[in-house]
């Protein structure tokens, strides 16, 4: 089943009732005290720099250079790969943190209001985002890098959401790379061809690395091919590459409830033990302890942690797109083997 098209660029006003739901939903539970103090001391820089105007206000040190955001890290190794040494990249979500949750802090807020583009996934991932970009004051372009791609809706009982991990597929990385190349061209034609040379190299490596995902999967018989995983982040990659997801421990695209609740966690223990599967994933950005308890329970092992909705620091497996997406594949299927 598939949702109809996202919408093309949202520009500085007029936000459509869509994202403004989704602001309003999520408005008591991720803006914290916390942020509303970040958001009185942000009313006060932006006071004191209000005689600057966004293209003198930055910090940059490079003022020549496109200023770009990315909502979080796997957007951000998307835009660099793109923008190379033409743009002025930060990533607002941190590695390791949690892009469903994420509190924005006075120094977004300023990196919001001189960024002249912003990557955001869209597809509700980012239900802070509106609020930062409007208190902001920022007049930059933003960009839905999913637009375009079909999205897939996941139903746990009487829930039904529509996934936005839509990164776990490489094909779709591929189209994200697209979009990501034609807003920059958009945003800096001086630049068009090195985006468009960068971009091309790039893509030939996320094909290569589809066809790698696809040669280590032929390893694991079908019948071996399921996945559980910490929350619903991995949907576009079992479809992508032929696994059975048999459920999460949330039950939920998102990662805001925390924990499962009684009734979700003894359905999954029986999920996992008829699915007689060898193993079991916890992800980076979510706490292990309910999956060491659900290891317990079905007498499952937990496989390597995998990389769903943040890159790793650097020197670690998952230091890119491509080297955690490699890491993921090669995890899943050794540990499905029996063999880690
Ligand atoms: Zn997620």
């Amino acid at each position: 089943m598939r949702r109809p098209p996202l919408p093309p660029l949202t520009r500085a006003a007029g936000f459509s009732p869509h994202q403004a739901s989704v602001s309003n939903r999520c408005l008591s539970r991720c803006l914290s005290r916390h942020l509303h103090l970040h958001l009185h001391l942000l009313a006060l820089i932006l006071a004191l720099s209000a005689c600057q105007s966004p293209r003198t206000a930055s910090n940059s040190q490079s003022p020549g250079r496109l200023r770009v955001i990315a909502t979080f890290s796997i957007l951000g190794d998307f835009a660099q790969n793109v923008g190379g040494d033409h743009i002025e990249l930060k990533t607002l979500v941190g590695l390791g943190s949690d892009v469903h949750e994420f509190e924005p802090n006075p120094s977004d807020a300023l990196s919001a209001r001189n960024a002249d583009v912003v990557f955001e996934n869209g597809i509700q991932l980012e239900s802070w985002l509106d609020r930062l970009y409007t208190s902001s004051g920022s007049q930059a372009r933003r960009v839905i890098v999913s637009q375009g791609i079909p999205t897939r809706r996941i139903t746990t009982g009487a829930n039904t959401e529509t996934d936005p991990h839509v990164w776990q597929d490489v094909a779709n990385a591929i189209t994200m790379t697209m979009t990501i190349r034609d807003a920059l061209v958009a945003a800096d034609p001086p630049n068009a061809s090195a985006y468009q040379a960068n971009a091309a190299a790039y893509i030939a490596q996320l094909q290569a690395l589809d066809q790698e995902i696809m040669t280590e999967v032929g390893r694991l018989p079908v019948e071996n091919r399921k996945l559980v995983t910490s929350h619903d982040a991995i949907g576009y990659f079992a479809a992508r590459y032929g696994f059975q997801v048999v459920g999460s421990l949330l039950g939920t695209v998102a990662t805001a409830s925390g924990d499962p609740s009684a009734k979700v966690f003894a359905q999954l223990v029986r999920d996992v033990k008829a699915a007689s599967v060898k193993a079991i994933f916890a992800e980076s950005v979510t706490n292990p302890a309910n999956m060491e308890r659900l290891a317990k329970e079905t007498n499952v092992v937990i496989g390597p942690e995998l990389y769903t909705d943040s890159l790793g620091p650097a020197g670690s497996a998952g230091s890119t797109y491509i080297t955690a997406m490699r890491h993921n594949a090669h995890s899943v299927v050794s540990a499905l083997l029996g063999q880690q």
